[in-house]
């Protein structure tokens, strides 16, 4: 099981080997359960204004910055960019809508499986491109004594947000390994761009409302439906290296 997929990406990348030492994970849609809550906020958002939005296009920008998101519906309904005005009213009002809506949910079996590679003595990443103040908070609250700022990189950190490699090559200079070193656990298809762009390993984890074959697409290297897939099948993964 999976050494197919490994041997390819061994072969196609030109690496010695692959011996992962680290796994890098995305936040929203893998840790948390909270692209509902962004998707719903977003939409309502877009509506507030007047412009068309749907919850499917949103999945598909999950991973781009508030900014991005904004310009390219811009884009596609007025053909030109939004203003500044524009982006920090709208990016305001999504941000109170995401609020509102509510508490922070765990994806379920997403603290298991951190401990299980805790214990495997993996060393862990954060590589997301949200920029909530609370953010090292509420991780702390749902998965105490796993993140710090030593093993964070967030849209502080970077100047470039996925689908550009830089958050997952900034984990990856933070974590003092190499690309063949490294797992991603991923559920966006720009997320998934981003961590291949970087060069590294890239488990998709569908969790959303898109089709498998769009984070085929964008370059998954393994494709699960669910954390708690992951989690079951993560022993039998990591029996190829
Ligand atoms: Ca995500």
């Amino acid at each position: 099981m999976f050494s197919t997929e490994i041997q390819h990406f061994i072969v196609n990348k030109k690496y010695p080997n692959f011996s992962p030492k680290a796994v890098f994970f995305d936040m929203d849609g893998v840790l948390f359960d909270s692209m509902k809550y962004h998707s719903w906020a977003w939409v309502k958002a877009f509506e507030l204004k007047g412009i068309p939005f749907t919850e499917y296009e949103c999945y598909l920008n999950e991973g781009r910055t508030g900014a991005s998101t904004i310009d390219g519906v811009y884009m596609q309904q007025f053909n030109r960019v939004a203003t500044e005005e524009e982006k920090k009213s709208l990016y305001h009002s999504k941000s109170n809508l995401f609020e509102q809506s509510g508490k922070t949910e765990e994806m379920p079996f997403a603290l298991e499986l951190l401990l299980k590679l805790k214990s495997q003595h993996f060393q862990i990443f954060l590589v997301t491109g949200s920029g909530q103040p609370t953010l090292l908070d509420s991780l702390n609250v749902s998965f105490p004594n796993i993140f710090n700022k030593n093993n964070m990189v967030t849209a502080f950190d970077v100047t470039e947000g996925k689908p550009h490699p830089e958050p997952y090559l900034k984990a990856l200079k933070k974590s003092g390994l190499q690309p063949w070193e490294v797992v991603v656990v991923e559920n966006a298809p720009l997320g998934v761009e981003s961590a291949k762009a970087a060069g590294l390993f890239v488990l998709a984890v569908n969790t959303g409302v898109l089709e498998d074959k769009i984070l085929i697409d964008s370059g998954a290297d393994i494709v699960f439906d669910t954390i708690k897939e992951l989690f079951e099948k993560w022993d039998y993964f990591r029996a190829n290296f």
